[in-house]
């Protein structure tokens, strides 16, 4: 008589509770994201699959799964990145309240389909035993023919670049704009170089004096070598601000899970996780109430640009054909 009961009771105890999930396409490296991930699981019962690559190849895996797609959220960095799949149809929008009390307004997307979840400062850094932060002030100025021979830039074909260039343009217009790229390629001491890092230890090395690059690179680098005379200078602070960008994220067109990637995002926005994800990698928090690590805080505070990020993509094509009539390679 209570045989089939059991058998009830015992079919219950063997069909598992769906758990709610959510699947990441990231360009973070593992090492970046899988503590996070682990984190959000552990807070909230939401399990994180996901897959890491390049941002071209996930953008393209994105665009031909389309509808059958597993992926609920694009993670990347760059605004220009982000911006590029939002063009390419690849995002829909999210609206939160969370998300617009984390970040502010100009480092997410006018229309909600990406949010920036650090902020990343593009600034200038010199060689301490050839100049003087008193000799430096602007990216602009460093088109002035006083830095003929001096100047170091990683190539044009870096998106950071072109996102750089790209605000340029939306605060002096294309002549203008054109006429600061120019003026770098003349004060060039040498070729562009594949990489921040490779820059960073020219200056060191004194093949130049001065250049641009992430912050993030220079804190990796003089962490490994703290006798190198590289010093950060904040680039534009009696004019525009230091130009950033973001990492940032993505719900997907075709999310399965849109809540649980949401709840993903809004999570990572939220103090907690904003101290860790800046932090792995030497960035700064895109939450305001979030200091950053004591490393990266004693580089001191600055004045960022306040343009909207979306600018970076707006203008990117402009400015890939602007640094190429200028000869910038
Ligand atoms: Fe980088």
């Amino acid at each position: 008589m209570f045989r089939p009961l059991m058998i009830a009771a015992a079919l219950i105890a063997a069909t598992p509770v769906l758990a709610e999930e959510v699947t990441v396409y990231s360009a973070r490296i593992e090492q970046l994201i899988k503590p996070l991930f682990e984190a959000f699981t552990k807070d909230t019962g939401i399990k994180v699959k996901y897959i890491t690559d390049k941002e071209g190849p996930l953008m393209e895996r994105l665009k031909a799964e389309g509808s059958s797609t597993p992926a609920d959220l694009l993670l990347t960095v760059d605004a220009g990145n982000l911006w590029q799949a939002s063009q390419l149809g690849l995002l829909k929008p999210a609206k939160s309240s969370v998300l617009e009390a984390n970040i502010p307004a100009h480092l997410r997307d006018p229309k909600g389909e990406w949010f920036g979840l650090s902020v990343r400062a593009r600034t200038m850094f010199y060689n301490s035993e050839k100049l003087k932060p008193a000799q430096l002030s602007s990216y602009e100025d460093l088109a002035d023919p006083k830095w003929k021979g001096k100047l170091c830039l990683r190539s044009a074909k870096k998106v950071y670049n072109q996102s750089l260039v790209a605000t340029l343009i939306a605060r002096h217009g294309e002549a203008k704009t054109e006429q600061i790229v120019k003026g770098w390629v003349a004060n060039l001491a040498t070729d562009p170089f594949a990489d921040d890092t490779m820059m960073l230890k020219a200056i060191a090395a004194g093949q130049c004096e001065v250049g641009i690059a992430n912050t993030y690179y220079f804190g990796r680098l003089i962490e490994k070598e703290p006798k190198l005379p590289l010093a950060l200078f904040w680039a534009n602070q009696a004019s525009s601000g230091v130009h950033v960008n973001v990492s940032g994220a993505g719900i997907t067109r075709h999310a399965k899970n849109e809540k649980a990637a949401l709840k993903l995002l809004e999570w990572l926005s939220a103090e907690s996780a904003q101290k860790r994800y800046a932090d792995e990698n030497m960035e700064y928090p895109v939450n305001p109430k979030v200091s950053a690590d004591p490393i990266v805080a004693g580089w001191g505070g600055f004045k960022q640009d306040p343009v909207n990020v979306a600018k970076a993509g707006e203008l990117q094509a402009a400015a890939v054909k602007l640094m190429d009539r200028a000869a910038y390679r």
